[in-house]
């Protein structure tokens, strides 16, 4: 370990626990209980948060209900409620630090990558906010000289939104202001290990002038709160992001009611290394794709499939670049990557590891829990994994850690096989300096995204999302607002007295 590079903690003092109390219809409301999130690298406790039930699960529902069928979100201008939006947007720069330190403190990642998620987060608002102003339907007057008819879309109505640790300000804000702009009211369930950055959130909506029950939050677990929130009658739509496991079981207990579901699920993403890229970008880029979120993150790339004449230089390089990559205390403005979420989890990571080496798969670095002078034992090392088989656990499955898997082939059509052969398609990825190898790659990949000569850029504008077990339905952009909006059509007679009558009627 002596060849990694390593923050240790450095002197500072950590702010008190953050105490959190649900939203309900405008009121911070107690809970009957109560639980605590200990800090991932620094094993103090940094919250203590309501434990929702079933009555404060009903509550938020029902306030949300109340607020939609009122008509005091739903039903004002798209002016109105971007005006709302963007002042949200301006609380969010103007709270960065504050919410970055407690997203760092519950999820173990670093802080500048934290204040990078929370101040990119404003940019979300702000284009949700042009959406409630420019969306609209469509016009039909070629139906007849006696017919128009039009196209409008109404908000779908009450909407669950249910979020994972790993991102909760960022995917809060890829779901929250699309549902808000498009006039839905909503019920939030942030995970029960990083629940504060949404309460943060929460006081900055309600400073910002949105009516009350429009947006409740309810912390606590998926059980009660989260299944309740998939099951309730008066729920019109669930949006989650999380594990593809619970996804299935959303899915299952929403059937009851038939309504909406869109998923956001996990990902098991392959980046391609043809013989023609940029070895040196792609490196880098595999590298960041990697060790990025620890590794706890859906679009982690956490598959390579690199061309076998360069696989060994290329592998070379990876290493040579993850040693320098600067793990440890996420409170060090200079730290990369931080801390696993929980020990059990770090336990698992290391279980994928060393089930591929009994199967006859190579280390080529790291492959064990890694030691931080002065914080906790939830970190890993940076580990890159050879002679891997594409039936292997560590290759099908999402690990979920700081973990990269290296698969070889010989022919492009070959490498597109291996990225296809996933239960997952979340992203995926290709380097070559051959457009037509790109392009050849973009549309046989069985992905919500693929990245060319890239890795996980993304904008406002473009929808994400993910095929086969990596979810349904689109988030952000056009396409991710669409998602919280209902189309119906509206037929009009025009012509006076041009309506033939059904009945000869006789007098
Ligand atoms: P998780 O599925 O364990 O939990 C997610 C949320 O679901 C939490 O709020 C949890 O309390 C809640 N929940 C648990 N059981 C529930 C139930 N029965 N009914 C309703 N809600 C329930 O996921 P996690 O560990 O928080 O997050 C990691 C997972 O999320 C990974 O699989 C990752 O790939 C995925 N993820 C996907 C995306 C994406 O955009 N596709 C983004 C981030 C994370």
């Amino acid at each position: 370990m002596k060849d990694l590079t390593i923050n240790t903690a450095t002197a500072y003092d950590l702010p008190a626990a953050f105490v959190g109390r649900h939203l309900i219809d405008g009121a911070w409301v107690d809970g009957a209980a109560w639980f605590e999130r200990i800090s991932p690298s620094h094993e103090v406790v940094v919250s203590r948060s309501a434990m929702a039930g079933e009555a404060e699960t009903v509550a938020a529902v029902a306030a949300a209900r109340r607020a939609f069928d009122a008509g005091v979100w739903s039903r004002i201008s798209g002016k109105e409620r971007a005006t709302v939006l963007l002042r949200v947007a301006d609380l969010i720069e103007a709270n960065v630090e504050r919410i970055a330190v407690q997203e760092t403190l519950e999820s173990g990642k670093p802080i500048s990558q934290s204040r990078g998620e929370v101040g990119g987060a404003a940019d979300l608002w702000r284009y949700a906010a042009a959406l409630a102003r420019t969306s609209h339907g469509d016009s039909h007057n070629s139906l007849g000289d006696d017919m128009l008819g039009v196209v409008v879309k109404d908000p779908i109505g009450v909407v669950s939104i249910i979020t994972p640790w790993n991102f909760p300000f960022w995917i809060l804000s890829q779901k929250l202001p699309f549902a808000l702009a498009a006039g839905c009211t909503v019920v939030v369930k942030p995970s029960e290990m990083t629940p504060s950055s949404t309460i943060m959130l929460g006081e900055l909506l309600i400073e910002a002038g949105l009516p009350a029950g429009v947006c409740n939050i309810v912390l606590g677990y998926g059980q009660p709160v989260g299944s309740m929130m998939s099951t309730h009658k008066d729920v019109d739509m669930v949006t989650f992001t999380g594990s593809t496991a619970v996804g299935k079981l959303i899915t299952q207990a929403s059937s009851g009611t038939l309504k909406k579901v869109a998923l956001e699920l996990g990902g098991k993403n392959p980046q391609v290394i043809m013989p023609d890229a940029d070895l040196e970008n792609a490196a880098d880029a595999v590298t960041f794709g990697i060790y990025f979120n620890v590794g706890q993150c859906c679009n982690s790339s956490s598959r390579i499939i690199v061309h076998e004449d360069i696989a060994e230089r290329f592998v070379a390089r990876v290493v040579e670049l993850s040693r320098q990559v600067k793990f440890g205390d996420p409170l060090d403005d200079s730290t990369q990557v931080g801390a696993i979420v929980t020990a059990e989890h770090n336990a698992k990571i290391d279980g994928y590891v060393q089930d591929a080496i009994k199967a006859g798969a190579k280390v080529e670095l790291g492959g064990g829990p890694l030691p931080v002078d002065g914080l906790g034992p939830q970190f890993y090392q940076p580990t890159v994994v050879t002679n891997v088989t594409p039936d292997m656990a560590i290759a099908r499955e999402e690990v979920f850690g700081p973990v990269l898997t290296v698969l070889t082939f010989k022919t492009l059509d070959e490498a597109i096989a291996l990225t296809n052969d996933s239960d997952y398609g979340l992203s995926a990825g290709i380097w070559s300096s051959d457009i037509h190898t790109c392009l050849e790659f973009s549309r046989r990949a069985h992905a919500g995204t693929v990245w060319t000569n890239t890795w996980m850029d993304g904008y406002p504008e473009l929808a994400f999302g993910g095929v086969k077990q990596s979810g349904q339905g689109r988030e952000i952009g056009k396409y991710g607002y669409d998602e919280f909006l209902e189309v119906k059509s509206v037929v009009m007679r025009v012509g006076r007295d041009s309506r033939a009558p059904w009945v000869e009627a006789s007098a």
